[in-house]
């Protein structure tokens, strides 16, 4: 290695990429902890603008005591100088990993307009990106006043606002217990929360209920406040169209069949002024991909170390599989731990991280449970008409996407792009990926993309002349 201290470079500081630079910074690495956002926390313990000076950002967070464990660790791990911390860094491309011992460089962009590149060189990388909402079109979709479930949760703990007066939160997943408990206690009114999953169904998952008491607990006292707040809950029920002319004025709520169609006859009109609706996650693999490291589905794939199979490059939370954020600390922290002993040149104590492993364990089974309960409803794409717009970059709607398929040919998301343009625009197929394959009736392949994020061509013509590599 390079250096005295061996250095790790770990991007994204969310529950995961903080636990896991905690462990390495502590067994005397050197840590460059990068992120986009202006603050650590990740998406789980994201915190309010400092300019707003919140008296109790608290009261909108849950295992609060852990966020402050990890805010103090890192606060004195960067006064010690053995952490720096970059926020606001971009980071769009990691190079290096095909020999251990080669080392790495990240490249990032820094400033409003993402235009300043930035590079840090490490001899390890550990990626802890987290994951992104999965988002599913229907008509009226793009209204103003719909936004995603994990949006409205990111406008209250980051800029302590709420997005309207009246909101319906549908789709499926446990994100939208805490969205309609937050949204509801922050003085919006809930008129409804629309699931289209049975959690019910949950109950009879015995073994995996039982081996977590504090998600049982969590999961009650959600039920307790939708309660408190005289929150209607819809199961089974979707959302199958928005309505307004300039913005949300109302959403049409309707049961589901046995098979995941809506039942005609069921469908109800709720005024509304926001919509905030999440059909799931899905983990961000970008840098991973260039990497060359193997995914396992839409995951990053790795050990029991957490490392991919990519000498040198380690993965830990949700970029590895939705769990949350426990088993995101359990992961990180393994992660962290693993990375340290390694780059020391010395075989990992598997004994030190036993009891997270052993967290690691039951989480994981938790939230494969979780996975058997909640889906979007299996027909959904039946409700997309014509002329819903499903890629908004491009305004690519339903029909082009129906005709690619039915009258020209396309079996594959590769060809309907090519035919329609879905999926070339400024998302490069984050968001309209898995509707587009879901209405083409073919697989969802995270595509793989040269870079993680939009670089300006400035950044980029002028990266070989600085390295002499022209
Ligand atoms: C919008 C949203 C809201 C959520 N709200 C909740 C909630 O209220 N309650 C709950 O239980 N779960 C919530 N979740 C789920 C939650 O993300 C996880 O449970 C937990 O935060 C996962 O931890 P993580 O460390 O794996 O990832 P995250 O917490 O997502 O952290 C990943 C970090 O990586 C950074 N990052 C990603 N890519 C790059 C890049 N290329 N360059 C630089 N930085 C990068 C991100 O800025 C982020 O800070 C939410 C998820 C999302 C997407």
């Amino acid at each position: 290695m390079s250096s005295e201290r061996p250095r790790l470079a770990v991007i994204g500081a969310g529950p995961a990429g903080l636990a896991a630079t905690l462990a390495a910074a502590a067994r005397g690495v050197r840590v460059t902890l990068l992120d986009s956002a202006a603050q650590a926390g990740g998406q789980f313990y994201r915190q309010p603008a400092a300019e707003l000076r919140a008296g109790r950002p608290q009261a909108l967070h849950h295992q609060w005591r852990t966020w402050e464990r990890l805010r103090d660790g890192l606060g004195s791990h960067v006064r010690a100088g053995v952490v720096r911390h970059l926020t606001g860094h971009h980071v769009w491309l990691v190079e290096g990993g095909e020999r251990w011992g080669e080392g790495f460089t990240v490249h990032a962009l820094l400033g409003p307009e993402q235009e300043e590149p930035v590079e840090v060189r490490a001899d390890a990388v550990l990626l802890a990106t987290g994951g992104y909402e999965k988002v599913l079109p229907f008509p009226g979709w793009t209204l103003p006043g719909v936004i995603t479930a994990g949006g409205a949760q990111a406008m209250l703990k980051g800029a302590l606002a709420v997005p309207g007066r009246t909101a319906v939160v549908a789709g499926t997943g446990p994100l939208l217990l805490p969205v309609a408990t937050g949204l509801a206690a922050a003085g919006m009114e809930i008129a409804a929360l629309v699931e289209s999953a049975d959690p019910r169904a949950f109950l009879r998952r015995t073994r995996a209920l039982a081996a977590q008491p504090d998600k049982v607990a969590e999961g009650a006292g959600y039920a307790a406040r939708l309660l408190r707040h005289r929150v209607r809950t819809f199961v089974r029920h979707t959302v199958a169209e928005a309505h307004g002319i300039e913005r949300l004025e109302a959403v049409t709520v309707a049961a589901l069949d046995a098979t995941g169609r809506v039942r005609p006859g069921t469908e109800r009109r709720i005024p509304c002024d926001t919509l905030a609706v999440g059909h799931g996650m899905l983990p961000h693999t970008d840098l991973a991909e260039t990497l060359g490291c193997r995914l396992e589905g839409s995951n990053v794939h790795v050990d029991d170390e957490q490392r991919t199979d990519v000498p040198g490059v380690w993965a830990a939370g949700e970029a590895t599989g939705i769990g949350g954020a426990a088993l995101a600390l359990a992961e990180g922290h393994i992660a962290g731990r693993s990375a340290a002993a390694r780059l020391h040149g010395a075989e990992p104590d598997r004994r030190e991280w036993a009891a997270a492993a052993k967290s690691r364990a039951r989480l994981r089974e938790f939230s494969a449970a979780l996975d058997t309960v909640y889906a979007p409803p299996a027909h959904w794409a039946e409700q997309v008409t014509d002329d819903t717009v499903v890629c908004r970059c491009e305004e690519v709607d339903g029909g082009a996407i129906r005709e690619a398929v039915e009258r020209l040919g396309a079996g594959d998301l590769r060809t309907v792009k090519l035919l329609t343009r879905a999926g070339m625009g400024w998302c490069q197929g984050r968001v309209c990926g898995p509707a587009v394959a879901g209405l083409a009736g073919c697989a969802f392949t995270p595509s793989r993309r040269p870079f993680a994020r939009p670089v300006p061509l400035g950044v980029l013509a002028r990266q070989p002349t600085e390295r002499g590599l022209s």
